[in-house]
């Protein structure tokens, strides 16, 4: 879905269990401020600030530089469960991190059950105050929300090309 998004942005910084090898590796994501759409109807737009975007299909320039800044693993890989490429999370060993997982199981990466869960959470602000455009989805509203809950971290700055 073709998105506007509105800052103040966030780089969320979490860990996941790997499925796989049992280990585990950091995983990123991103929030926003608010989300907008000029083709479709808004009905469908979260109504609740910030929104936690997943499936990001093209993302904006700065949000991969400031993805680098992270230790996860954050590529394009297919995805049977969604039918699409997107921007996925991989732990050491190559294993994905699919986002349903990651976003909308409860106790994983970005669905925090209790505030000292969400504390876990690294939240960066990205050093950007204009609107970008996106392709992504967004993540269901869990009751503790990981940008308010997180830990704030550094800013990042990142350049614009
Ligand atoms: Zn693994």
């Amino acid at each position: 879905m073709k998105l506007t998004i509105h800052p103040p942005f966030h780089l969320l910084r979490s860990w996941e269990v790997c499925w796989k090898c049992g280990a585990g590796a950091e995983a990123i994501a991103f929030a926003v401020a608010a989300v907008t759409c000029d083709d479709e109807d808004d009905d469908d737009l979260p109504v609740h600030s910030p929104v936690v975007l997943r499936d990001v299909e093209q993302a904006p320039l700065l949000f991969l530089a400031a993805a680098t800044r992270s230790d996860a693993d954050f590529k394009k890989r297919y995805s049977r469960a969604a039918d699409r490429e997107y921007f996925m999370n991989h732990c050491t060993c190559g294993a994905p991190f699919g986002d349903h997982f990651l976003h909308n199981e409860p106790g994983h990466a970005f669905y925090p059950l209790d505030p000292t869960d969400a504390a876990s959470i690294k939240v960066h602000e990205i050093d950007c105050t204009e609107s970008q455009e996106i392709d992504c989805w967004f993540a269901g509203w869990s009751s503790v929300c990981p940008v308010e809950n997180g830990t704030p971290a550094e800013r990042i700055a990142v350049p614009l090309g």
